[in-house]
C-alpha cells in the first residue's frame, strides 16, 4: 500500500464572512520514494493540503494516513520546509541543523556533517543565517528537515522567494538529494516548469472549489527507482 494516503479529505474554513471550502474530497496516494508536486492557482488549497498532511491542521473531514496510521499531530516523521527558511538567527548553520540534539553526541555530529556535505555547505558550519544567501539558507532548512529522517518531506513553495538562477540551482540540489536518499516528497509550487522538472506525478488543483482537476504522470526527468 501507499506510504501516504489522503482519502476524501475536505476542509472548510468558517468565518463571520461565511464559509470557504478550501478542499473538497481530495484523494491521493503517494508511494515510497515518489515526488509528487501539487500545482494550481493561488487560493486553490495547496498550502491547506500540505498543512493537513503535516498534522498542523486536524480539523478536517476525511482521513490522512502515513504508513496506515492516521496523522493526528506534527511529528518528526514529517519534515516541513516553508517558503521562508525559518532558521534561528542566533544559531549558526550546524546548530540550526542539529536543533535540540547535541553536537557533542558523535552520532549526531556525524549525521550533521553528512547532511552539510549533502547540501554542499562545507565550510559554512559556523556561519550565521544573516550571512547566507537565500539559496544557502534554504539548503540549511532542507538539511534540518532531513536530520529527523522524515518518512515524507513536505515542501511549501520552498524556492518561491529565490531568484530564478538560485531557484534552478536549488531544484538540481533537491534532485541530487532525492537520487541519494530516495526521500518521498510532497511539493507545492505554482511554477509548472518546476513541477515538471521535479516530480513523478503532478496533481493539478482547480481553483474552485478545491478539487483535483487532473493527476499527470511525468516520466520526463526522474527515474522511478
Ligand atoms: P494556496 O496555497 O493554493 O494559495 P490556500 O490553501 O492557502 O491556497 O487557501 C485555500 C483557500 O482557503 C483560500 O480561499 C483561502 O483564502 C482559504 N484559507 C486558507 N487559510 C485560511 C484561514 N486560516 N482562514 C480562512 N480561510 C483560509
Ligand atoms: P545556490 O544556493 O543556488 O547554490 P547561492 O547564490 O546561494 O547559490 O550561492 C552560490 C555560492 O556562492 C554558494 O554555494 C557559496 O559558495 C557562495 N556564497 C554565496 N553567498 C555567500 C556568502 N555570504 N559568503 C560566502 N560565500 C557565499
Amino acid at each position: 500500500t501507499a506510504l501516504l494516503q489522503i482519502r476524501e479529505v475536505s476542509k472548510t474554513f468558517h468565518s463571520d464572512g461565511g464559509d470557504t471550502v478550501a478542499l473538497d474530497q481530495i484523494g491521493l496516494a503517494v508511494n515510497t520514494g515518489e515526488i509528487v508536486s501539487i500545482i494550481g492557482p493561488s487560493g486553490c488549497g495547496k498550502s491547506t493540503l500540505l498543512k493537513i498532511v503535516a498534522g498542523l491542521d486536524i480539523d478536517i473531514e476525511g482521513d490522512v494516513l502515513l504508513e496506515g496510521e492516521p496523522i493526528t499531530r506534527p511529528s518528526r516523521e514529517k519534515g516541513f520546509i516553508f517558503q521562508e527558511h525559518r532558521l534561528f538567527p542566533w544559531l549558526n548553520v550546524e546548530r540550526n541543523i542539529a536543533g535540540n540534539l547535541s553536537l557533542r553526541d558523535p552520532a549526531v555530529r556525524r549525521q550533521v556533517d553528512d547532511l552539510i556535505t549533502l547540501v554542499k555547505l562545507q565550510g559554512f558550519e559556523k556561519t550565521y543565517p544573516k550571512q547566507l544567501s537565500g539559496g544557502m539558507a534554504q539548503r540549511v532548512a532542507i538539511a534540518r528537515a532531513l536530520l529527523r529522517n522524515p518518512k515524507v518531506l513536505l515542501l511549501d513553495e520552498p524556492f518561491g522567494a529565490l531568484d530564478a538562477f538560485t531557484r534552478s540551482h536549488m531544484q538540481e540540489a533537491l534532485l541530487d538529494i532525492w537520487r541519494e536518499n530516495r526521500t518521498t516528497m510532497l511539493f507545492v509550487t505554482h511554477d509548472i516548469d518546476e513541477a515538471v522538472f521535479l516530480s513523478h506525478r503532478i496533481v493539478v488543483l482547480d481553483s474552485r472549489p478545491g478539487r483535483i482537476k487532473s493527476i499527470i504522470t511525468n516520466d520526463l526527468t526522474l527515474p522511478r527507482k
